[in-house]
């Protein structure tokens, strides 16, 4: 008697880990639209599920992306697929509908921050929202695996604790940066530059360049000018886009001494979203 249980015990644990197994080897990866979202998930989910971004490198600009028949099938292959939002990813709402998904897609821009169309779309350039982000997810994961509720639990908290950081570390930046001023050559890093109490000094040009238009010659002579004049302390420039006028204001900001800030619009290959964000405080800390 004794035996036969012990024998049904181990059946038991054997149809548990098989099904266990199964169940994490065919349940597939869980898909980001850009590289920027792969660290705030793959901290929460950890090893119960694979994250693949589509956008993986600063190689692609996300304003242009354009998916591959590859990229539509692996969307619709997957439990969850994370998005930016805000227009910022449009081309994966054509996936979600055609595939009848929606209960499978998390935008932050929507979903998480109940933001419309029109709002500055950059929202990973918040620490906040990306703390938002991950806690949604955290969520997510629980409903989509009850079994490993627990763990994301501990992930969440875990990377909310790292993300604080760098909030932390702005809140000390800020004690020096509180009232300036920056041109910037697009809308990129503005809930950043917010967060850091700098004022952008030139919102109209910055979006002719990311609408892919060309900024009026009075933006221009204005932003020259003030360059030269000090008006500013810092230009942001977005690494991913240049054009002949950009690269003249850099010449000019240089002759200048305006502090010149890089910055990438996807991450670096193998670059998560903290250490992008902490490099970044970095150079606005020097
Ligand atoms: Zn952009």
């Amino acid at each position: 008697m004794k035996r036969k249980k012990y024998l049904f015990g181990v059946l038991f644990l054997a149809v548990f880990l098989l099904v266990g197994c199964n169940r994490t080897s065919t349940e597939k990866k869980i898909m980001t639209t850009t590289n920027t979202y792969y660290e705030p998930v793959k901290a929460i989910v950890g090893n119960k599920y694979e994250v693949e971004p589509i956008i993986k490198s600063t190689a692609v600009d996300p304003h242009d992306y354009k998916p591959t028949t590859k990229v539509s099938k692996q969307i619709a292959g997957t439990p969850l697929v994370v998005a930016n939002g805000l227009g910022y990813d449009d081309w994966v709402n054509d996936i979600v509908e055609a595939n009848n998904m929606q209960d499978s897609k998390l935008s932050l821009g929507e979903d998480v921050l109940h933001e419309k169309d029109g709002t500055n779309e950059h929202l990973w350039f918040s620490v906040e929202n990306v703390k938002k982000l991950s806690k949604t997810v955290y969520q997510r994961a629980s409903e989509m695996d009850k079994l490993n509720k627990k763990t994301y639990k501990k992930n969440y908290q875990a990377y909310s604790k790292k993300l604080d950081k760098l909030i932390d570390k702005e809140h000390q930046i800020k004690q020096t940066t509180n009232g300036q001023k920056a041109y910037v050559t697009e809308p990129l890093p503005d809930y950043l530059l917010k967060d850091l109490g700098i004022s952008v000094q030139d919102n109209h040009f910055a979006k002719a360049i990311e609408d892919g238009t060309d900024p009026s010659i009075k933006d221009v002579q204005e932003i020259q000018t003030g360059l030269k004049n000090h008006k500013v302390d810092y230009l942001v420039v977005n690494k991913q886009v240049t054009s002949g006028v950009i690269k003249k204001l850099v010449k000019t900001a240089k002759e200048n001494n305006v502090k010149i800030i890089s910055l990438t619009e996807t991450l670096p290959r193998s670059v998560g979203y903290y250490k992008y964000m902490n490099d970044i405080l970095d150079k606005f800390a020097k």
